[in-house]
């Protein structure tokens, strides 16, 4: 019997087999849980509908987390298909590409504002559309992936630092906010992978190998162990965590040199 058995859970933010997203939700669905993905625009609907026939997910809809209309349709849905929801995977996050390089201090108000909206504020709003659901079930799960960047200066990441700062500060919130209804929130910190998003940092690829040669475990993070490590936050074998800021980066965040 898998750790997420029997659970129903939504994830967000599958664009293409190498989304760590992808990772989590192959992860749920062989550890026993009945999966539910969503896509953004007619272009990644082509890439994740096959990738959910794989897994036998199925695809909710649309969901572009800047659109409130779009929140309430994917969560009426799921209403209507499961009656509730256990277990929400967050794996959003953008930023321009002209902000992901050179200074920080250049970034315009709109692109800050965007960027906060989708990275973190987003977070936000699937929680509480989420909060019915997980309390019709007794509790749920809600985890968010966040990066190094949010609480250390980091080259080129820039703008995506300050905006994971700001969504890990709304894991505390939101973690004091539905405790009470036996619902947890947790981030899990990922080191570098290459995928879309992180294509767009510059020299991604030198901060890449710098980890690898670095950190306490001396290779890169594989990406199966974000899957592994979600499926345990996601799952009761962490029931007495929340709030939390859990880092999977073969250890790099302790190192000082
Ligand atoms: P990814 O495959 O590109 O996933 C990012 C997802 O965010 C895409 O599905 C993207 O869809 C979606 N997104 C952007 N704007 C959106 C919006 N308005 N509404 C709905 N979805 C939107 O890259 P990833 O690296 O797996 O990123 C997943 C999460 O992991 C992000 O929060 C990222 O910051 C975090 N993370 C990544 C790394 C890494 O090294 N890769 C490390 C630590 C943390 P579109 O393609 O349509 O924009």
């Amino acid at each position: 019997m898998g750790i997420v058995q029997g659970k129903r859970a939504l994830v967000v933010g599958v664009a293409n087999d190498k989304s760590l997203a992808w990772q989590i939700a192959q992860t749920l669905a062989r550890e026993g849980a009945e999966v539910a993905l969503t896509y953004q625009g007619e272009v990644l609907e082509k890439r994740v509908r096959p990738l959910a026939a794989q897994i036998e997910a199925s695809v909710i809809g649309e969901l572009d987390v800047t659109s409130d209309a779009q929140i309430a349709a994917v969560f009426a849905t799921i209403k209507e298909k499961w009656g509730g929801l256990d277990l929400l995977v967050h794996a959003v996050a953008f930023a321009e590409r002209e902000d992901l390089r050179d200074r920080f201090l250049t970034v315009s108000r709109a692109n800050f504002a965007r960027s906060l909206e989708i990275s973190a504020y987003s977070l936000v709003a699937l929680a509480r559309a989420a909060e019915p659901l997980m309390e019709a079930c007794g509790g749920g799960s809600i985890i968010t992936l966040t990066y190094l960047g949010a609480v250390r200066a980091i080259p080129n990441y820039n703008m995506m630092g300050v905006a994971k700062a700001a969504l890990e500060a709304c894991v505390r919130y939101l973690s004091m906010d539905l405790g009470a209804k036996n619902i947890r929130v947790n981030a899990l910190s990922a080191g570098p992978a290459r995928t879309l998003s992180s294509s767009a940092i510059r020299d991604f690829h030198t901060m890449a190998h710098q980890v690898e040669e670095r950190a306490p475990l001396r290779r890169a993070m594989r990406p199966e162990e974000v899957g592994t490590m979600a499926a345990a936050l996601l799952s009761d074998f962490s029931s007495g965590v929340t709030g939390q800021t859990i880092y999977v980066d073969v250890g790099f965040n302790i190192m000082g040199f």
